[in-house]
């Protein structure tokens, strides 16, 4: 089941690229696999997946070591910053950073560990209440004080936009996104490179992708839906 909806997906991604004259190796699928035991995440990682995107540090940490060491672990979810310490050597790349703080969190423990960490700052760019993310209006000086961290480096932004019927309503969001995106990059700022957008999900991805996703995050459209308490709709 995972191999067809894996097939679909990228044939959907073609056609999205196809559409606004993009290429399909400029779409990196992230196959998000929270609340899914191993045995899909293998079932997925023999169908061809590298990237998985998990919304829990817990669920990283269990799951990487059983897994081939060869996959790429993006961080999601909003991350507390008594978990960064913890997470930040098993991610290529954490899409979820909401505050300034978290960043400096981020900057003291790869010190420490003289790594380097690549980030997203997350945008909530419909303003929802319930969401984290900066307001489009905070982005620009959260990455001018960003981009002073050694450790961390900032490589663009991404966005969860809202559930809806119709893909057509979060187009206005995506665009937003990608003009924020063009304009940060227009600074040329020291230490960020913009090259990321990472947004889309199973029921909007494709829009997204119209819109400028470099990377879209597809979870129940490669795995099957979720349940509240995590197990199996097959
Ligand atoms: C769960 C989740 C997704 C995937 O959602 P689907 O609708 O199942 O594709 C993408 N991004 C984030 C941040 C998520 O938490």
């Amino acid at each position: 089941m995972i191999r067809e909806n894996l097939n679909d997906v990228k044939e959907n991604i073609v056609s999205a690229c196809r559409a606004s004259n993009r290429q399909p190796q400029d779409v990196t699928l992230i196959a998000v696999s929270k609340t899914k035991p191993v045995e899909l995440l293998r079932e997925a990682y023999d169908a061809g997946v590298r990237d998985f995107g998990e919304n829990k540090v817990q669920e990283i940490l269990e799951k990487a070591p059983a897994l081939p060491d060869d996959i790429r672990w993006h961080m999601i979810g909003h991350l507390q910053k008594n978990k960064v310490r913890q997470v930040i050597d098993k991610t290529v790349l954490i899409h979820s950073v909401d505050t300034v703080a978290l960043a400096e969190q981020i900057e003291k423990e790869a010190a420490k560990k003289n790594i380097d960490v690549d980030i997203l700052l997350e945008v909530n760019i419909g303003e929802e209440e319930s969401k984290y993310g900066f307001r489009a209006g905070e982005v620009l000086e959260a990455v001018t004080i960003i981009s002073k961290f050694s450790h961390v480096h900032i490589k663009g932004l991404m966005t969860i936009a809202p559930f809806v019927e119709n893909s057509e309503e979060n187009r206005d969001i995506f665009l937003k996104l990608y003009q924020l995106n063009v304009d940060i990059k227009s600074k040329n700022i020291d230490n960020v490179n913009m090259a990321v957008l990472s947004m889309g999900m199973t029921g909007d991805y494709m829009t997204a992708i119209e819109e400028g996703a470099t990377m879209i995050r597809v979870g129940t459209g490669i795995f099957g839906a979720r349940t509240k308490m995590g197990e199996n709709l097959v």
